[in-house]
């Protein structure tokens, strides 16, 4: 990806900057969060990394969340809490953040408050990336996948040059179990119960940006830019 960081974004004021970015799956989340880090130069924080971060050491909070994600379970809102709270501490405080994935209910929105306080800290953004549910299934459910060598294609927006057969390698693509219509459905019930309490939590502040991301990736960039101030 080109380097696109402006005398603007590369300014203190962007450095410092902490965020929370929100979205379905589907929704371009993923890539939008990695330019505001390459942009901004700020840390990245997602609950799966802190996990997986803390496996690799004999931490005995790591070790508990291990124990649920080992049986396949969901790890408690109180653990998750505390391994942010840990994390968080650590965070050198000039430099920004970007949270994603959490919070994701409005229990860890209630602890994160009370952590951010306790630690002096305050939110500068809380960016939603939505849009309508049959259009982050319907982008979702295009999704190929070689079965042999991984590489991803799109049946509208990145064809093969041959229907159903790998560029790469010429192995068959298949369909995976996540990307099929039901289970995305699925996940974005989940996750609309679960998120839907949390935009209500911020509505009232300042910081909460609500972005149409129903059009292109460059738009919903545009999109964030502006609502962050960040000058083209
Ligand atoms: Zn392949």
């Amino acid at each position: 990806m080109p380097n696109r960081t402006s005398t603007a974004a590369s300014s203190s004021k962007f450095a410092t900057m902490r965020i929370v970015i929100m979205g379905p799956p589907g929704v371009g989340k993923g890539t939008e969060s990695e330019r505001l880090i390459d942009m901004f130069g700020i840390s990245h924080i997602s609950t799966g990394a802190i996990f997986r971060d803390m496996f690799e050491t004999d931490d005995p909070i790591g070790a508990i969340a291990k124990s649920y994600i080992n049986r396949g379970e969901l790890v408690p809102d109180d653990i998750t809490n505390k391994i942010v709270r840990q994390r968080l501490s650590k965070q050198d405080p000039n430099q920004g953040f970007l949270f994603d994935g959490y919070p994701r209910n409005i229990n860890q929105a209630e602890a994160f408050d009370v952590m951010l306080d306790d630690l002096n800290l305050t939110l500068d953004a809380v960016i939603n990336i939505s849009a309508p549910d049959e259009l982050t299934i319907d982008r979702i459910a295009g999704r190929r996948v070689c079965s042999s060598c991984g590489a991803v294609y799109h049946v509208l927006h990145k064809k093969p040059n041959n229907e159903g057969v790998c560029d790469v390698c010429g192995a068959p693509l298949i369909q995976r179990e996540d990307d099929m219509k039901e289970t995305v459905r699925r996940r974005l019930k989940i996750y609309n119960d679960l998120t839907a309490p949390v935009i209500d939590h911020y509505k009232d502040k300042p910081f909460l940006h609500i972005i149409d991301g129903s059009g292109t990736m460059e738009d919903t960039h545009q999109a964030v830019m502006d609502a962050l101030g960040v000058a083209p």
